[in-house]
């Protein structure tokens, strides 16, 4: 922090909003209780986004002061939320929540994870508190998001996480499948200013090619635009597959050894035809063919799949064609190709080789989808509380989640948390979903807390760490973040409402210095675990887990065994962050395969292929199918009571092009009632020719009307759940996700 003139202070802090990871400069001006933000801008010498910022990014200040924000834990009293003390609460809960998992065993009890999670530092302690849970009915919104890419991944590359990035500073070709990053700002590639980075390939001779059923943002500021019908990104990178093995263009040199499955993949290929494909794709064979051939001459291109890929019956086959295309145009592992990161929190590998992606460890117990990742399709959360028997859900944890606005099927889902025993939410609002808890855990505004982006740095497209000590301390009496999750673990363990969380954290550190010097390679083996945790006194809570792993990490100082390696202090130190520089090589010591190698065509992916094939017939109905959107003044359900970014045009709309709106009878700005096999909503209408025929739109993450929720604002611009018209009985089967694209609906003028 620095002195920025009489009376205000300077402090520098990355975003924790979305994915992109943007420093910010805040001024922040007065004394003691009586300081205030004025002024929230893009740090300028932020060493990875240069100054840039959007809309959102500025709007801390506005979350920081929000009266909607809770400051105090409720308490359900009578149907009523009351205020009560911070022991209270926890006492609530520890009356209450063990004796569920006692008396009906511990699946009784279920968690969800929201995304922000992702985003918060004191999350590291989530781990523990899922644990001590011993539960198999773990849910997060990774099952409505990304799924395909972590099963993807894992069963190419050995670990869910290990996701290619695309090398945007320097790939000379980009093609953009279901992504919106002008609106989203990335999504599993965490890139500050993705659309300065993209506009930068254009200016340096480069091409961007845009895939989707949306004319989007994106897609206007690209060289090319495709249409496609929602769900068939796998036909179309079938199609291209099947190009690169008929024409010969593969090029497999750089990586080749280290590759297993070639010739597995082109036999799945040759069904595959752009001829084929091209009927239920909606884009036509000779396109496919093209692009097919620009990725295999350009000097170096990168595929980029995001949400419009995974969100769909296919998700996983569309998430794994996207890198076949990366390894077999000799694009993976490049500069300029699909790179994997490599942060500076995360020990390094150094030999090829591993367990590999272990999945269905268990299966849901009324329909039987298996586990991924650790967690269970929140698609099935309503049948595991509806549904009585042995193991049936009666209590429930969300952490920083709204599932009721983000999840399928909605109506049922909300109706469900009705019949909870017990529900616990830690969140910063009473919202559609917390309005069902009995208990209210707040936590400190982003402001208030220290920030190091731990899981979005094993996403981005350069080597960067920052760490961001809380601009503001924390009112009164309120715990930090991971001080609620750990006294929240406490109850669960049995340790009380009052347990010692210090000892609690002490053994969480000491567990983990014990594995690190454990750990083969490592630059502290065998080292004696109290003396580094001597060394690590006196930081505790999330600060001391995470100087423990960067100075352990590839960059690390090692506890003095690198006198120019970094450690927390150093971050402490460059309050614009440290760059370590661009992405380089991991095949193969980066891959966690039992082989060692990619596995190109996984057998369970192999498997799969039939019911790709079987949909070529079926994607040529011709019937109106629903897609979401994003925009830049949203981010998901949570940012609605913002008042900044929801006034002016309404942004919740259906989306419909000119032709089908005729054909159904609904005109801009009129209202229509769409309807799906699970739910209607009635949404205004916005006709225009930015959307495919046969598709319509209407963004995720509203419907702000329902009573019982305490946003005041969001309220006032409710707009529509799109989720209540998302079927829960459609998931991709091999990762679980929900189908939140591509869902049959009928339009008709309300
Ligand atoms: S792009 Fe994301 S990280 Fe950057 S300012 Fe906006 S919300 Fe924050």
């Amino acid at each position: 922090m620095g002195e920025a003139g009489s009376g205000t202070r300077t402090a520098f802090r990355t975003c924790p909003l979305c994915e992109a990871t943007c420093g910010l400069e805040i001024t922040v001006a007065g004394n003691g209780d009586g300081e205030q933000v004025v002024r929230i801008r893009g740090d300028r010498d932020d060493v990875f986004s240069h100054g840039f910022i959007c809309p959102k990014g500025s709007t801390l200040k506005q979350l920081h002061e929000d009266p909607d924000v809770l400051r105090r834990p409720l308490v359900k009293r009578d149907g009523e939320f009351v205020e009560v003390s911070w022991d209270e609460a926890f006492e609530e809960i520890e009356r209450r929540l063990p004796p569920i998992a006692d008396a009906h065993g511990p699946d009784a009890v279920a968690a969800y994870v929201g995304n922000p999670n992702a985003h918060n530092l004191g999350a590291i302690y989530l781990r523990g508190l899922l644990k001590a849970l011993r539960t198999k009915n773990l849910f997060s919104a990774s099952t409505v998001d990304q799924m395909p890419k972590h099963v993807s991944a894992g069963l190419m590359f050995g670990h869910a996480l290990t996701i290619p990035v695309p090398d945007l500073d320097r790939t000379d070709y980009l093609l953009m499948l279901g992504a919106n990053p002008w609106e989203s700002n990335g999504s599993l590639c965490t890139a500050p200013d993705f659309p300065g980075r993209v506009e930068s390939i254009r200016e340096r001779g480069g091409k961007v090619v845009v895939v989707d059923p949306r004319r989007s943002k994106t897609a206007e500021h690209a060289d090319e635009h495709v249409f496609i019908r929602p769900g068939t990104d796998p036909l179309f990178l079938f199609g291209v597959v099947h190009v690169l093995f008929e024409e010969g263009p593969t090029d497999l040199s750089l990586i080749g050894d280290h590759v297993n499955g070639v010739e597995e993949v082109e036999r799945l290929a040759a069904a595959f035809s752009p001829e084929r494909v091209a009927p239920a794709c909606g884009v036509d064979a000779g396109t496919i063919r093209r692009l097919a051939r620009e990725l295999a001459a350009a000097p170096s291109a990168a595929v980029y799949g995001r949400i419009g890929t995974c969100t769909v019956e296919f998700g996983t086959l569309g998430s794994w064609l996207v890198d076949v295309v990366n390894v077999l145009t000799g694009n993976l592992d490049r500069p300029g190709g699909a790179m994997f990161a490599e942060p500076a929190h995360a020990p390094r590998k150094t030999e090829p080789g591993g367990r590999g992606y272990r999945m269905g460890k268990w299966e849901s117990r009324v329909r039987g989808l298996p586990e991924r990742n650790g967690e269970l399709p929140v698609a099935t959360l309503a049948d595991e509380i509806e549904t009585p028997g042995e193991g049936q859900v009666r209590a429930l944890i969300t952490v920083a989640g709204n599932p009721v606005i983000s999840t399928p099927n909605a109506g049922r889902l909300d109706a469900a948390l009705d019949s909870l025993d017990f529900m616990v939410s830690v969140d910063i609002y009473v919202n559609e979903t917390t309005r069902h808890a009995d208990v209210i855990l707040p936590v400190p505004t982003a402001l208030s807390k220290s920030h190091y982006d731990v899981a979005l740095y094993a996403l981005q497209i350069r080597k960067v760490a920052n760490y961001s000590p809380p601009v503001f301390e924390r009112p009164e009496g309120m715990p930090d973040e991971w001080e609620v999750i750990l006294r929240l673990t406490a109850v669960l363990l049995g340790l009380g409402a009052h347990a010692d969380l210090d000892a609690l954290d002490d053994f969480a550190a000491l567990q983990l210095v014990q594995s690190a010097v454990a750990v083969e390679g490592s630059p502290v083996a065998g080292r004696d675990p109290d003396e580094l945790m001597a060394e690590l006194a006196p930081r505790r809570g999330p600060e001391r887990l995470l100087d423990l792993m960067l100075r352990t990490g590839p960059y690390g100082d090692g506890f003095g065994a690198d006198p120019d390696g970094i450690s927390l202090a150093t971050l402490e130190a460059n309050p614009h962050g440290i760059d370590l520089g661009p992405l380089t090589p991991r095949v193969p010591t980066g891959l966690a395969t039992p082989s060692g190698k990619v596995e190109l065509a996984p057998q369970e992916i192999v498997a799969d292929v039939p019911r790709l094939e079987a949909s070529l017939d079926r994607h040529r109905n011709g019937d109106l199918v629903l897609v979401g959107r994003r925009h830049l003044r949203s981010n998901n359900s949570w940012m609605h009571n913002v008042h900044v970014l929801v006034k002016g045009k309404e942004r919740c709309t259906l989306q419909i092009h000119p032709d089908d709106a005729a054909s159904v009878g609904v005109a801009d700005g009129g209202l229509a009632e769409v309807a799906s096999r699970v739910g209607k909503v009635t949404v205004p209408v916005e006709v225009t020719a930015g959307i495919m025929p046969g598709v319509v739109s209407i963004p995720h993450g509203w419907g702000h009307d329902v009573d019982g929720i305490r946003m005041s604002v969001a309220s006032q611009h409710a707009g529509v759940n799109s989720n209540l018209l998302a079927d829960e009985e459609q998931i991709d089967p091999l990762s679980g996700n929900a189908v939140l694209n591509g869902i049959p609906v009928t339009v008709a003028p309300a």
